[in-house]
């Protein structure tokens, strides 16, 4: 029997039962496994029926192992298919190319885009929406073309899986509660800095959701717009015909709106437009490309924000960072590191930071956790399994408000945040969670080192 059903299920009236479809397809233990099985009933279907399911099966299977990005990739000799999962790429099917399934012209047509890619090249970009497991998927659709033909990238964007809630994002309940009251404010400013890929948008939604009520009017500016939130006004940047980050902001400003979300603010303009309307009455939220949350305050000083703007608008600055979850299957407990390991450790940290850094790493009771590196089924031999955020959140107070006035440095700033506003950097947020046993001391090093 044909893995998608029974011969006559065709003439069933088609149910929203995608439940059944889905256990049915993905009853294989991987893609490759499905592909075959679908080429050997190739005689009973025509290309096109061949090309629909396989297209369905590999959303489906990127659901099924948590992928962020399905790549369908013409190489030399093949198709190839990968998938990122917690942040890397596996390869999860090849095939030959030229290969009996119009595949990608399926995705093609599914994106809205001409089912044959462009003899010049052109930007496309597309989306479309898809029932998987009873849940709709949102898919965006990048086309690239390449020396051996189409590569074709798919983010997949599951709001089960990005964790919409501020409950998800990974927070210890005090930030938590700090973050439920930032986002109630009645009017002010907060940033949320990170490196692409840190989980600034999936936070910022998180915080959107949170307050999104039809008594306010919630308006964003977005590019690209990664998920479509109902109830919120989202707009898309195009610098092409005008739109851009500050004009939208003007524009936006006449649409009586109550909260902001400029997706990123890099331009003297959009910074100065916006920290004006967080003092008129605006909430806005916005990101802003730096390390740490309290380097903030000197990108807008380089941007030509005067302090004092800055000092009466903003409400506080958050960086944040993935960091993978250890595999709960095959991770092993590990003691603490020793006195030696530490002290070298902490050489290179400001020496007031190093001290609690050190106490932190040297607590006792902790319930430290190493990756198996051969790992298990279960993670796909990465040792490794989710990921979750680390968090450095800065809220302003009358000392941080101090040294902005009197311009003083990123340092300066960090050190007062640490000492008068118990701010946790992202390397103690870091500890804490490899203290807990959720991800290892090397995840947090890795990830925490990595600047920009
Ligand atoms: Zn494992």
């Amino acid at each position: 029997m044909p893995f998608w059903g029974q011969k006559d299920d065709a003439n069933k009236p088609q149910q929203p039962d995608q439940q059944n479809v889905q256990n049915e397809a993905v009853k294989f233990n991987s893609l490759e496994e499905a592909y075959n099985s679908l080429l050997n009933s190739k005689i009973k279907s025509p290309a096109i029926d061949l090309a629909i399911k396989m297209s369905d099966m590999i959303l489906e299977y990127a659901i099924k192992e948590r992928a962020s990005d399905v790549h369908i990739e013409s190489q030399s000799q093949n198709l190839r298919v990968r998938f990122r999962i917690d942040g890397i790429l596996h390869d999860v099917l090849s095939v030959p190319k030229n290969s009996q399934l119009p595949l990608t012209q399926r995705i093609r047509v599914l994106s809205g885009f001409d089912p044959e890619p462009p003899s010049t090249y052109r930007n496309e970009e597309g989306r479309f929406q898809k029932l998987i497991n009873n849940r709709a998927i949102q898919v965006r659709v990048s086309s690239f073309p390449t020396i051996n033909g189409e590569k074709l990238v798919l983010r997949v964007l599951d709001k089960a899986q990005l964790g919409l809630d501020i409950e998800q994002l990974g927070m210890d309940a005090e930030t938590m509660a700090i973050i439920k009251r930032v986002v109630r404010n009645p009017y002010g400013i907060f940033f949320i800095t990170g490196s692409t890929g840190s989980g600034k948008t999936t936070t910022m939604y998180a915080m959107l959701k949170n307050i999104n009520t039809p008594a306010i009017n919630i308006i964003t500016l977005e590019d690209p717009v990664e998920y479509r939130l109902e109830g919120i006004n989202q707009s898309q940047i195009n610098i092409k015909t005008g739109f851009t980050w500050s004009e939208g902001l003007r524009t936006v400003l006449r649409q009586d709106p109550d909260v902001i979300m400029v997706g990123e603010i890099r331009d003297y303009d959009t910074a100065e437009i916006s920290l004006r309307s967080a003092l008129t009455g605006h909430l806005l939220f916005t990101t802003i490309h730096t390390i740490n949350a309290p380097s903030t305050i000197e990108r807008l000083f380089e941007m030509g924000i005067p302090p004092f703007l800055m000092a009466s608008s903003m409400i506080g600055a958050m960086s944040q960072r993935l960091v993978r979850k250890v595999c709960p299957k095959c991770s092993k407990r590990a003691a603490p590191p020793g006195e030696a390991s530490v002290n070298e450790f902490i050489r290179n940290l400001d020496p007031f930071e190093a001290k609690i850094v050190k106490e932190l790493l040297i607590q006792p009771n902790a319930e430290y956790r190493v990756a198996n590196e051969d790992g298990c089924p279960e993670c796909r031999g990465t040792g490794y399994l989710g990921r979750t955020g680390i968090f450095e959140l800065m809220l302003m107070n009358e000392d941080i408000r101090r040294e902005v006035l009197n311009h003083s440095t990123t340092d300066v700033i960090k050190k007062v945040a640490i000492s008068k506003g118990r701010m946790r950097t992202l390397l103690m947020d870091g500890i804490l969670k490899a203290r807990a046993g959720v991800t290892t001391l090397a995840e947090v090093i890795r990830v925490t080192a990595t600047m920009v």
